[in-house]
């Protein structure tokens, strides 16, 4: 049974490697910069919203493979989505680091891959950084626009 073991430690180093939505955006909706301390982890974090939906994301920072790896597929599984789906997506991940929610693929995409870290405490924090920050990230542009009117 070490078969999807070793599938999900391929997708997770792929994932470090080929970082997807890496980088900044250039007018972003909302930007937070979050690290653990714990770690070294460091995750700047920037949205793109456009009528209700996350038109864009870009995670960009360094730290180590499981908290780039976690940058890299939040970015594939928030984008196009809207802001309360994605709030979703973070709560439901969340769930799954804690072991608290058995992971929902098609939900989560490749970042299902990162179910195994729930059995290592000390990494759970590593994978949470970027999602958490998305989670911050829409709590920032939902206050600035209701600021704005
Ligand atoms: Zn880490």
């Amino acid at each position: 049974m070490g078969g999807l073991d070793d599938l999900y430690q391929q997708l997770i180093l792929d994932h470090y490697r080929n970082r997807r939505g890496r980088g900044r955006i250039d007018g972003a909706s909302a930007s937070v910069h979050e690290n653990n301390p714990v770690c070294g982890d460091e995750c700047f974090l920037d949205i793109l919203v456009e009528d209700g939906r996350i038109a864009d994301i870009r995670a960009d920072g360094d730290g180590c493979s499981i908290s780039q790896a976690a940058a890299s597929m939040l970015t594939e599984a928030a984008r196009g989505r809207d802001l309360d789906d994605a709030l979703t997506l973070v709560e439901h991940f969340r769930l799954v680091m804690h072991g608290d929610a058995e992971p929902d693929e098609d939900l989560l995409g490749d970042a299902v891959a990162l179910e195994g870290v729930a059995r290592y405490p000390v990494r759970v924090k590593c994978a949470l950084l970027s999602w958490l920050a998305l989670r911050d990230c829409i709590a920032e542009y939902r206050e600035t626009t209701a600021m704005g009117g």
